[in-house]
């Protein structure tokens, strides 16, 4: 019996998952080739254009590994009737303990401490600025979903004060709301932003909101690039308008502009939010199995819900 032919325009990892995915199906990788194939399998950077769609007429469900959808032409996918599934909550932890690690990167020059010794500075007797204590500050999230509660979580269990804003409020929650990215950044030291990507979000910290966050503030950025303003961040370091910067994702990956590598204080990671090897695991397997559920007729586990 010939296997169900899927279109997979990323690798799972780690192997043994990926394994299992091509035991399972006939795993073909040019869109070309897939004029017939029902499911395509993407991550949420490359996610899926309607030209894309266009040449897939067959095409029923759009398995992302990943929870950013901000890739995929929702509208389009709507349009069609194409289901969409994302892996939530499994990669979570990673990115929260990410946001964490950059935090502290930036505050306690741990990446500028490093290329200080590399370099011969610290043998030659020079000095590394002081940082600052990043558990003494306060914390604002702006994204209070399912990475931000997570980050809330484990900043509240050091000890810090954690503010947030959303779309909404969330009742029952044990940390302080504020209304607007603005309110936010006024009230706190270290900006995180864990909001969903998109058109609707694009700029969302500005250079307002970079100069209510003050000279001793931080911005951290594990969402999407565009969500925070490159130009305006970029000018708010130089200037000494905020502290430093830690950020994981970019506006043209893998492209990083020359005004955020010459930024003071501004530390980059390459978009390895989930990349750990227990994540990945439980996204690969979050994938195969709304895969697996599709081809037996079942309900999709993870459905992303397009409002
Ligand atoms: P989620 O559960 O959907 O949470 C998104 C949060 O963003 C929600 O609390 C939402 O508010 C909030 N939000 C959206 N627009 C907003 C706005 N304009 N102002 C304030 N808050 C806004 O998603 P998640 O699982 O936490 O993931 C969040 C994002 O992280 C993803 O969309 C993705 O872009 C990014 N991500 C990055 C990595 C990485 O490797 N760096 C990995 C995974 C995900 P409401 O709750 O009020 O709707």
């Amino acid at each position: 019996m010939s296997l169900p032919r899927i279109l997979s325009l990323a690798k799972l990892e780690p192997q043994d998952v990926a394994d299992r995915l091509t035991t399972t199906y006939q795993v073909i990788r040019d869109i070309a080739a897939a004029t017939d194939v029902e499911v395509v399998l993407t991550t949420g950077g490359l996610g899926l254009s309607a030209k894309q769609m266009a040449a897939l007429p067959a095409l029923r469900l759009i398995a992302v590994n990943g929870v950013g959808v901000d890739a995929v032409d929702l509208p389009e996918a709507r349009r069609r009737g194409i289901a969409v599934t994302t892996t939530p909550d499994v990669l979570s932890l990673a990115v929260a303990e990410m946001a964490l690690g950059l935090a502290l990167a930036a505050g306690r020059r741990i990446a500028e401490g490093d290329r200080f010794i590399r370099s011969g500075a610290w043998a030659d007797k020079n000095k590394l600025p002081l940082g600052m204590s990043v558990l003494e500050r306060r914390a604002g999230i702006l994204g209070y979903g399912r990475i931000g509660r997570k980050l809330a979580d484990l900043l509240r269990g050091m000890g810090m004060e954690v503010l947030y804003t959303a779309r909404s409020e969330k009742p029952g929650v044990p940390d302080s709301y504020r209304p607007d990215p603005l309110s936010l950044a006024r009230d706190c030291d270290l900006l995180f932003v864990t909001a969903a990507g998109g058109a609707e979000n694009r700029g969302l910290v500005d250079a307002e909101i970079l100069t209510a966050l003050g000279p001793r503030g931080v911005v951290v950025n594990v969402a999407r690039g565009p969500v925070v303003e490159t130009a305006a961040l970029a000018h708010a370091l130089q200037s000494g308008q905020i502290a430093g910067a830690g950020l994981d994702v970019f506006d043209d990956e893998p492209n990083v502009p020359p005004s955020l590598l010459e930024a003071p204080n501004c530390v980059l990671a390459p978009h390895i939010g989930s990349a750990t090897t227990e994540a990945r695991r439980a996204m690969a397997q979050l994938v195969l199995d709304n895969i697996d559920a599709y081809f037996a007729g079942r309900p999709l586990p993870t459905p992303y819900e397009q409002g």
